[in-house]
């Protein structure tokens, strides 16, 4: 089904995409290198030296929590601009119809209509199909 956005709705939905894409990267570039970030090193280095395991490990999670998030996201993003590029951005990835312009304002790189994005989510709490 052909989107209903228009040439202008499209184009700031485009724009809002690039400017989301240019964060992340920048975030998680950030974050990357934080990792060799010496301060960080030494902090990481003195929670083991004085047997405070439990709070490295801690730290270590959130790290890694925050980079997946974030990397996620940009997923998303390079898949919205894949969409973009082959015609399809603005319809739902799964029924075909348009996901609603007021949605994709919300979140650009949304790629399901609402009950789609609703089923796809229930399912993954309940796991992979078992049939
Ligand atoms: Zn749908």
């Amino acid at each position: 089904m052909p989107s209903s956005l228009t040439a202008a709705e499209r184009a700031a939905l485009v724009r809002q995409l690039e400017s989301r894409r240019r964060t992340l990267r920048a975030e998680l570039t950030a974050k990357l290198s934080a990792q060799d970030n010496p301060a960080l090193i030494g902090l990481r280095n003195r929670m083991e030296e004085t047997d405070d395991w439990a709070v490295a490990d801690l730290e270590t999670a959130l790290d890694v929590a925050e980079v997946s998030r974030d990397a996620g996201e940009l997923r998303e993003v390079e898949a919205a601009f894949a969409r973009v590029a082959d015609g399809t951005y603005g319809e739902c990835v799964d029924c075909g119809k348009n996901i609603p312009h007021a949605r994709l304002v919300a979140n650009p790189s949304a790629a399901r209509c609402i009950p789609c994005q609703e089923r796809a989510e229930a399912a993954q709490r309940r796991g992979p199909p078992t049939l």
